[in-house]
């Protein structure tokens, strides 16, 4: 079956520095793919590189399998990368900019209603008139998104698209982008905000200093995550015991998180080690690992 995206092998070096390291993967036609790593890991080289806009050093990447150096048009015209950077024209009216950009893949008037409808599920109507210059910072993001999927790419990328975005912004964007994936376009996203990575991705991959470290679908992976969390609410002026101090996630106050192996069932034992040890125990709750946590697990040596 044709993958949506493919990479083999791909590398990339600025000077001494290998930003991407042998990176094959393969994201689905269809997919709603997570792209996920810390800060520096190499997540906008290997967009880059798929948009066309940076040469990978080694190894292949296409886009529904249209080479990106080769087949640079075709693969160009079946992607839609919505940027991480607000880069814009200011004197360009919102649908004129829209209609140029269309123009760019060939496309003119038979796009208009596309336009209109981009137009519309981005609550950019009313400023179809407005220069770049005139509209506000979330606005303007609402056009670069428009502007991405004007020429309705079978393959979106979002970069980053909920980086300071507001609240209203962001529900706006995520219901669009489902209804676009709902449609069959391939989505793959690359956010800070691993909550909505989990709420939205089917798959996710994790670069980490140029290399993949896993690719696995997000439920799976959570479920292979084998320790869970026990938040405990203490009262007194006790210390913790020595065993459990290994097992101390994070301390804020009265509460403390202790990650416990998830095959045992430690639980009534840590509390009674902690009443033994002079604590009462006003509150207890458990909760699994987000995929923030796996995250944090999986990247450890880098944050
Ligand atoms: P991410 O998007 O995951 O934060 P990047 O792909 O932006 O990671 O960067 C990966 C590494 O490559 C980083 O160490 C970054 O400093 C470096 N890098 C990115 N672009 C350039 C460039 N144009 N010149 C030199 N180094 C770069």
């Amino acid at each position: 079956m044709q993958a949506a995206i493919q990479t083999r092998h791909l590398s990339k070096h600025y000077g001494d520095l290998q930003a991407l390291n042998d990176v094959s993967l393969e994201v689905g036609v269809g997919e709603f793919f997570g792209l996920l790593g810390p800060n520096g890991a190499g997540k906008s080289t290997l967009i880059s590189i798929l948009a066309g806009l940076v040469r990978a050093s080694g190894g292949e990447a296409a886009v529904l399998g249209h080479d990106v150096v080769r087949d640079y048009r075709q693969a160009r015209a079946s992607l839609g990368l919505v940027p991480q950077e607000l880069v814009y024209d200011p004197f360009f009216a919102v649908e004129d900019l829209l209609r140029i950009q269309a123009g760019y893949f060939g496309l003119g008037r038979s796009q208009q209603g596309w336009i209109d409808h981009l137009l519309q599920r981005l609550e950019l109507t009313g400023k179809r008139n407005s220069t770049m210059r005139e509209l506000s910072g979330g606005m303007k993001r609402r056009v670069l998104i428009a502007q991405a999927l004007v020429h309705k790419p079978p393959v979106i990328i979002l970069d980053e698209p909920t980086a300071g975005v507001d609240v209203e912004l962001r529900r706006t964007l995520w219901a669009f982008t489902r209804e676009l994936h709902s449609e069959g376009h391939t989505v793959v996203l690359t956010t800070h905000y691993l909550e909505e990575a989990e709420q939205l991705c089917e798959r996710v991959a994790i670069l980490d200093e140029g290399q993949i470290k896993v690719v696995e679908g997000t439920a799976a992976l959570l479920a292979r995550h084998p320790f869970r969390f026990l938040s405990v609410t203490l009262d007194g002026d006790a210390q913790i015991p020595e065993q459990l101090v290994p097992l101390v996630d994070s301390r804020d106050g009265r509460r403390c998180e202790l990650r416990l192996p998830r095959a045992t069932q430690g639980i009534p034992e840590v509390l009674d080690a902690l009443r033994s040890a002079g604590f009462r125990i006003a509150d207890v709750h458990t909760r699994d690992p987000s995929l923030e946590d796996v995250f944090v697990e999986l990247t450890k040596h880098s944050t």
